[in-house]
């Protein structure tokens, strides 16, 4: 991959900027000169950028300053302002580099999506305006995380951090050769280097375990992009703006994982909340109702446990943990369905948190499941809840655990590496 891209080869590849790689003037004219490096390259170079630093939460702060409750639809148009801002900075840096680059909205840019205000999906890109920039030679700019509503005609945002979607729906559609998104860390990491010092870089990873990773917690890749990257076979390469060094390459990855490690990466999430119903009637049907509830104040839900008592029959415990933004919301429909399930209480916790061992290597060998507790066990970490897939585990543990159960688990596994991961700025979002 990188090798083609280096033997002289006019490639066209979509390059995405996070927010704190463009917090300040100094970071825009550095992505700028990266941007021109690639073109000058002699390739096709189209660019997706976030929002400066935290714009987003600043703009999403002051409209709440001035209004309890804003209308969504005025939010979207507020916080797209943010992307729009440094995508022109932006294309004005690379003009005084002496390049032609033109900056377009999600819009513009043909970015069509649902009406979903602050949760928009991408329905299509007729990127018409993007491949006649590219064919006068200009670098484009995009504003990430944006589009417009194929019904309402109105600017819609994609949901936090989804600059990276853009950049991947993009490449997509304009059939580049790949996709690279620049962060603040070297590429995908076996566990977040700020927890774990001695987390290895990884090199290539398939679509499946990034996937996993990213639904787990890992901050690196938003979800919904590695999403659209598998369904679209979108080779992408995550790797530093702050540094020349090779990445990690998500794509198709060889059956032969002959040399693979079993456990290839731990994650962890501390977003969620674990909500307990107790005194729930032993009885078909309840777990039903109870989950149908939940549903239908759309909340999604992860893990799960059920624990019949056994000193108070014919009753149970059900735990469940959901995001945090959503416990308000769970309880509520939960305390209005009280009487018709029949349950006694309800009681929420948001000091949890979730650890999740990922590897496809599991599917093939056993033993992965005993490693992992005894590590935790050893460890006196106290597990509290168990969810699986076929290529992953995860615990739900005492939030105050969360860091010492991963650095157990990178350990059990083997992970662990004597040089220290590079951390350049941010948050890893
Ligand atoms: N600026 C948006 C956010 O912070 C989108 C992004 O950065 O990807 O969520
Ligand atoms: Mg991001």
């Amino acid at each position: 991959m990188i090798e083609r891209a280096k033997q002289g080869v006019k490639l066209r590849i979509v390059q995405k900027f996070g927010g704190s790689s463009v917090a300040d003037a100094e970071s825009i004219k550095r992505v700028a000169r990266r941007v021109v490096n690639t073109k000058q390259e002699g390739h096709e170079v189209v660019v997706v950028i976030s929002a400066m630093g935290d714009t987003t939460d600043e703009l999403t702060d002051l409209a709440l300053q001035v209004s309890k409750d804003p209308r969504p639809r005025e939010l979207d148009m507020l916080l797209t302002a943010g992307e729009r801002m440094s995508a022109a900075l932006l294309a004005m840096a690379i003009n005084d580099l002496g390049f032609d680059a033109r900056s377009f909205t999600g819009s513009q840019a043909g970015v069509i999506t649902t009406e979903a205000h602050g949760d928009a999906r991408i329905i299509d890109i007729t990127p018409g305006r993007i491949t006649s920039a590219l064919e006068d030679e200009d670098i484009v700019i995009v504003a990430g995380f944006q589009g417009v509503s194929q019904t309402t005609k109105d600017v819609t945002t994609l949901g936090r951090g989804a600059s990276d979607t853009t950049a991947v729906a993009l490449a997509a559609a304009l059939k580049a050769h790949h996709c690279e998104i620049y962060t603040d860390v070297d590429g995908v990491f076996t566990a977040d280097p700020r927890i774990v010092p001695g987390a290895r870089h990884i090199p290539e990873i398939g679509y499946e375990e990034m996937l996993e990773m990213a639904a787990s917690g890992a901050k690196v890749l938003h979800l919904r992009c590695v999403e659209y990257a598998r369904r679209e076979r979108v080779p992408v390469h995550v790797r530093s703006s702050f540094s020349d060094k090779p990445g990690t390459w998500v794509m198709d990855q060889k059956e032969d994982h002959m040399e693979k490690p079993l456990i290839s990466a731990v994650a962890h999430d501390r977003s969620e909340a674990k909500i307990t119903i107790v005194g729930v009637p032993d009885t078909v049907g309840s777990a039903a109702a109870i989950f149908d509830t939940i549903a239908e104040a759309d909340i999604n839900i992860d893990m799960i446990v059920q624990n019949v008592s056994t000193d108070r029959p014919g009753v149970t415990d059900i735990s469940f943990t959901c995001p945090q933004a959503n416990v308000a919301q769970a309880v509520e429909a939960l305390e209005e369905a009280k009487e018709k399930i029949g349950f006694t209480k309800v009681v929420s916790n948001e000091e949890i948190g979730k650890v999740s061992v990922i590897g496809v290597g599991m599917r093939t060998h056993p033993g992965v499941t005993a490693k992992f507790f005894g590590a935790l066990a050893a460890a006196g970490i106290n597990i509290e809840m168990i969810s699986t897939s076929e290529i992953r585990i995860s615990v739900g543990v005492a939030a105050k655990d969360v860091d010492r159960a991963v650095r157990a688990a990178h350990t059990a596994f083997g992970l662990d590496s004597d040089e220290e991961a590079t951390v350049y700025a941010g948050t890893g979002r």
